[in-house]
């Protein structure tokens, strides 16, 4: 097969001189399509378009930045059928949820539009020693940003970083995952058909180790987002660290959902379970690690137990048959056997696997969803990030408990609290070591919140106004010989 997918590098598509990467559907294992492995002289030629276009951009007002974004979501809106088709082709998630992300992408883009022009400085009055002057604290655009995305939200994650950093005056050198490179690809064309300037926005292709460590060590790259597994950002942190880079971190989460003996229990049943097994429960977000009351134990077992058995495994672009709720297959067979030895270990130790857990045969990584108890507090389940549709669920006697368990975890990305009473809830809002604490919602990043993670899980923030100050330096001004 030709390489179709060419990388974007200074508003032209641009072809690798490395071997290609097969880019494989997850339901099938037949190859969508090859990209470029860009070495480190593509990354380079990334770079420099990028440090070119930056001279015009950071000059650029807010209004025309806003401008440009809003065409890109347009454009991308306009092309929602085929960008969808992707997602589910090169991720494997069923349509409506690859609809979904889209949907999130796009007001990921259109809340940066409206940011762009909020960014706000501040003026300080001084002393006089010498003579008469006050003082400003501007904001100014950093430079070349590289932002690394992983495989299991590509569009909305790379919204997190494009859409923060354009409207700040950067410009960008995107690292799509290996395996998610296409729905990227095309939204950058898209962004040169609807005019954004040359070299503001770069996709390179290619594997982490070289493309995305050339990015990461860079010299002319002032800022890494990435966005991945704890270990890559332990690495990415050794490659930036000598620099001096800035770095945002958003890494492995095992958010604890706590369940009080007084909550909504259907809201609550209903709530853990789609944010569980929502991308076939690879979200940084999910809920992961389930502590019920124990009043309520047996009834939440139950609840749980008939709607996770109502998953049926298939490919994406196919919808099940009501009752039947599709899930799409696992991304890739590495991350099924990790799965499937993760669940072995906690069952070898006496846990109990009350519906699902079984990898199904087939060209497809599919997966019946899980819901298991009994797993030992130092099993994998417990103290690993399980990125699968596996949900382990543990009795709990009080609240205490609860958010010592819950703690009791070297992630703190997410997590959330389902129950009535106003101290409970305001004791999860202080205690739980956290990004961010749901109550009685659903674990979801919203455009409008900064969310990021504690402990392992990394540090920085993506979303909101906070993530748009990330993307920029303060300086300050003394402004002096006014008499
Ligand atoms: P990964 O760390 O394997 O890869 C992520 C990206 O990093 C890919 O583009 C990859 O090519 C690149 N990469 C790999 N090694 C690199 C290196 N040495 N230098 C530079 N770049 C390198 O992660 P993954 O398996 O693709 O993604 C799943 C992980 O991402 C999970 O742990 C999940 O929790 C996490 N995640 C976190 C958030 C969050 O907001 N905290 C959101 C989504 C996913």
């Amino acid at each position: 097969m030709s390489i179709v997918a060419d990388m974007w590098i200074g508003g032209t598509r641009t072809a690798g001189g490395g071997s290609p990467i097969a880019v494989a559907d997850p339901a099938t294992g037949d190859t969508v399509d090859q990209v470029p492995a860009a070495t480190a002289e593509e990354v380079d030629a990334a770079v420099a378009a990028a440090a070119e276009a930056f001279g015009a951009w950071r000059r650029t007002d807010a209004v025309e930045r806003a401008e440009h974004l809003r065409r890109l979501a347009d454009a991308a809106e306009a092309h929602a059928g085929e960008l969808v088709a992707l997602l589910t082709r090169e991720q494997g998630k069923p349509t409506l949820e690859a609809q979904g992300e889209l949907r999130h992408f796009l007001g990921g883009l259109r809340y940066y539009a409206e940011a762009a022009s909020k960014l706000r400085g501040s003026y300080q009055e001084l002393p006089s020693q010498f003579g008469p002057a006050y003082g400003l604290v501007v904001r100014r655009p950093l430079g070349v940003v590289g932002a690394i995305t992983p495989w299991n939200f590509p569009l909305t994650l790379l919204a997190n970083k494009v859409g923060p950093a354009l409207a700040a005056g950067n410009t960008v050198v995107a690292k799509p995952a290996e395996t998610t490179p296409l729905a990227t690809l095309r939204v950058a064309e898209l962004a040169g058909e609807a005019g954004l300037p040359p070299g503001v926005l770069n996709v390179v292709t290619g594997t982490g180790p070289v493309a995305g460590e050339a990015l990461v060590a860079h010299p002319g790259v002032r800022r890494v987002a990435f966005t991945g597994q704890t270990a890559t950002g332990r690495r990415i942190m050794e490659l930036a660290g000598p620099a001096l880079k800035r770095v945002s971190l958003e890494l492995g989460g095992s958010d604890p959902t706590i369940v009080l003996a007084d909550a909504d229990l259907d809201g609550a049943v209903k709530g853990i379970q789609i944010g569980r097994y929502w991308n076939c429960g690879q979200a940084c977000l999910a809920p992961k690690r389930a502590f019920v009351q124990a009043e309520v134990y047996q009834a939440f077992l139950d609840r749980l137990v008939e709607r996770v058995g109502r998953y049926e495994p298939g490919p994406g672009d196919t919808r099940a048959e009501k009752p039947k709720l599709r899930i799409g297959p696992l991304h890739t067979a590495a991350q099924r056997d990790l799965l499937a030895a993760q669940l072995a270990d906690a069952v070898d130790r006496g846990a109990k696997v009350l519906v699902g857990g079984e990898a199904l045969n087939g060209p497809g990584h599919f997966f019946q969803p899980a819901v298991v108890v009994d797993a030992p507090e130092d099993s994998r389940l417990a103290t690993e990030e399980v990125f699968g549709p596996i949900l382990p669920v543990w009795k709990v006697e009080d609240l205490d408990e609860a958010i010592q368990r819950a703690n009791a975890s070297q992630y703190g990305l997410g997590s959330s609290i389902w129950t009535r009473s106003a101290v409970a809830i305001d004791r999860a809002i202080r205690e739980l070591d956290a990004g961010v604490t749901w109550v009685n919602q659903l674990h979801y990043g919203y455009d409008e919140l900064p969310f990021g993670g504690t402990k392992q899980s990394g540090f920085g923030r993506e979303h909101g106004q906070e993530a748009l100050e990330e993307y920029t330096e303060l300086k300050s001004v003394v402004v002096g010989g006014l008499v």
